[in-house]
C-alpha cells in the first residue's frame, strides 16, 4: 500500500476562507482557522467543495472496488487491458470475526498465517503464469485478466473536494472499515493534515 500526494488547490484553506466570507466586507481577512472550525460545526459544507485534493494510491484490485464507491471522487486507475499487471498485494490471514460477518479478528494461529502467505504467492505465481501464456496465444489482454486474483496490484488517481476526502476519511478510517482499506485511509488522512491543518484541527485530527 502506497499513498502520495499529487496535487492540491493552491492555498487550499486560505481560498475555502475567502469564499466563505462571500457576504462579508472582511473578506480577505487572514485570519480563517476559527472560520472554517466554525463552517465545520455547522456543516456548511460548500465552503469545504471550493479546494481539490489528488492522491496516488497504490493498493490491489480487492481494496480499489471499495474505494470506487465513493462516487463524490473522481478516478482514473491503472488498465489491464493496456499494460502487464504489476504484482500482488499480500493479505494477512485474520480469523472471522464471530458476530459480525463484515470484520475480522487479528489472532489467527500461526501456521494459518503461514500456510496463507505461501498460498497467496503460489497462486498469484499460478495465475500470472496463466496469464502470460494466454498473452503468448495472442489472447487479448481483456480477457487474459479474468484469470488474476483480487490482491493483484492497481494504481489509482484519486481526485475529490476537501469535504468528500473528510467524509472518506471519517469513513474508512473506522474500526468496521477492512484493515487494508483503513491503512490506505490512514495515509490520506496524514496527507489532510499536513495540508490542512486548520481544518484537521477543527476536525481532532492534528
Ligand atoms: C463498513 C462498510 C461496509 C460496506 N458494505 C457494503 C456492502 O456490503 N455492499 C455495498 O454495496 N456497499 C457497501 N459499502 C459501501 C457504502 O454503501 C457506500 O457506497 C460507500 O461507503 C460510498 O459512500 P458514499 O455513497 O457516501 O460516497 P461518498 O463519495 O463518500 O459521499 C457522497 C457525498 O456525500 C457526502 N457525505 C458523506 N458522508 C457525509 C456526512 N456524514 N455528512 C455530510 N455529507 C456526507 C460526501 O461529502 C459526498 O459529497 C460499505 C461501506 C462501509 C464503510
Amino acid at each position: 500500500m502506497n499513498v502520495k500526494l499529487i496535487t492540491i488547490t493552491p492555498d487550499a484553506e486560505a481560498t475555502m476562507a475567502y469564499i466563505a466570507r462571500v457576504s462579508s466586507p472582511n473578506q480577505e481577512n487572514p485570519e480563517y482557522a476559527k472560520l472554517l472550525t466554525y463552517c465545520l460545526e455547522h456543516q456548511h459544507w460548500s465552503v469545504f467543495e471550493h479546494a481539490y485534493m489528488t492522491i496516488e494510491i497504490t493498493t490491489s484490485r480487492m481494496i480499489s472496488a471499495q474505494i470506487l464507491r465513493h462516487r463524490s471522487f473522481t478516478f482514473s486507475e491503472f488498465s489491464q487491458r493496456y499494460s502487464e499487471p504489476m504484482d500482488y498485494v499480500p493479505v494477512k490471514a485474520r480469523r472471522q470475526a464471530e458476530k459480525n460477518r463484515q470484520s475480522s479478528v487479528d489472532d489467527a494461529p500461526v501456521h494459518v498465517r503461514s500456510w496463507w502467505e505461501t498460498i497467496q504467492q503460489d497462486v498469484f505465481a499460478d495465475a500470472q503464469r496463466a496469464y502470460e501464456d494466454a498473452i503468448s496465444y495472442g489472447v487479448a489482454r481483456e480477457c487474459a485478466r479474468a484469470i488474476l486474483p483480487m490482491n493483484t496490484q492497481t494504481r489509482l488517481y484519486v481526485t475529490g473536494s476537501v469535504r468528500s476526502w473528510i467524509h472518506y476519511i471519517q469513513l474508512r478510517t473506522k474500526a468496521d472499515t477492512q484493515l487494508e482499506h483503513r491503512e490506505v485511509a490512514e495515509g490520506c488522512k496524514a496527507i489532510f493534515v499536513e495540508q490542512l491543518p486548520s481544518v484537521a484541527a477543527a476536525l481532532g485530527w492534528a
